[in-house]
C-alpha cells in the first residue's frame, strides 16, 4: 500500500511540474481570490461580526435586548489613553459610553421631535442602530466643553491629540470627516470605536472606515 501511495505521489508531483509553465498566472489569481474572501461576516444572537469585530451601522443592527454594557477592555484602553494625554497637557475627558437600546430611543424621539426625523437621521441613530449599544464606543471632550460634540472639536488641542494617537489605544474615529457618504453619518471628531490596537492602526493608515475596509455596505 505503501509503495501505491508514493507512486501516486511522484505521478502527482510530475503532473504539477508539467503544468507549471501553463500555470505561472495561476498563483496570482488565487491570491486575488482569497483576498475578496477575506472578511468573514457571521451572526450571532442576531449580532454581526466582521472577522470577530462587532458591526452595527445605519444598515446593520443590534437586537434590542442586547444590553453588554461597557466592554471591559476598551474602557481601560480609554481610561490609559485619558490618562496618558495629560502628559501633553490635553485635556481629554470622557463624555458618554454604553447606551442602552430603550435610552437610544428616548434621545431618538426627543431629536426626532426637536429637528424632524430627516436632520435628526444625521447625527443620531435610530434604536437598535447606535454604536453606543455595543459597549465599545465613546464619545470624548475638552473639559471645558465649549466645542464638545461640535465638528469644531476637531480644532481643539483634545481633538487633535485624539485624532492623532486614538489609535495606539485601539480606538478609530468612526465617522470621519468626508466619509458621510459611507458612514451615514456626519463628521464625528469626538466619537471613538474601540477596535483593538491592530486594526485601529490599519484603518488610521489608510485613512478608511470599518465599511470600506470590511467591504460591507452601511
Ligand atoms: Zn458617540
Amino acid at each position: 500500500m505503501k509503495k501505491l501511495f508514493l507512486a501516486a505521489s511522484i505521478a502527482s508531483l510530475m503532473l504539477s511540474a508539467c503544468g507549471t509553465h501553463d500555470e505561472t498566472d495561476e498563483p496570482n489569481k488565487q491570491q486575488v481570490a482569497e483576498k475578496k474572501e477575506q472578511h468573514k461576516v457571521t451572526r450571532k444572537d442576531g449580532v454581526t461580526y466582521v472577522d470577530g469585530h462587532l458591526l452595527v451601522n445605519k444598515k446593520v443592527s443590534l437586537p434590542s435586548d442586547y444590553a453588554p454594557g461597557e466592554n471591559a477592555e476598551a474602557r481601560k484602553q480609554l481610561d490609559r489613553m485619558i490618562q496618558e494625554s495629560r502628559q501633553d497637557d490635553v485635556n481629554l475627558v470622557f463624555r458618554s459610553g454604553f447606551r442602552s437600546y430603550e435610552t437610544q430611543q428616548q434621545l431618538y424621539r426627543s431629536y426626532v421631535s426637536r429637528d424632524g426625523e430627516a436632520a435628526a437621521d444625521k447625527y443620531s441613530a435610530k434604536p437598535g442602530h447606535s454604536e453606543h449599544q455595543s459597549g465599545l464606543a465613546f464619545d470624548v471632550g475638552s473639559v471645558d466643553a465649549s466645542d464638545d460634540f461640535k465638528t469644531s472639536f476637531v480644532k481643539t488641542p483634545e481633538g487633535q491629540w485624539v485624532k492623532d494617537h486614538a489609535h495606539k489605544y485601539g480606538f478609530i474615529i468612526r465617522y470621519p470627516e468626508g466619509k458621510e457618504a459611507i458612514t451615514g453619518y456626519q463628521y464625528e471628531p469626538w466619537h471613538l470605536r474601540y477596535v483593538g490596537k491592530e486594526l485601529a492602526q490599519t484603518i488610521h493608515n489608510e485613512e478608511t472606515t470599518l465599511e470600506e475596509y470590511f467591504e460591507v455596505g452601511q
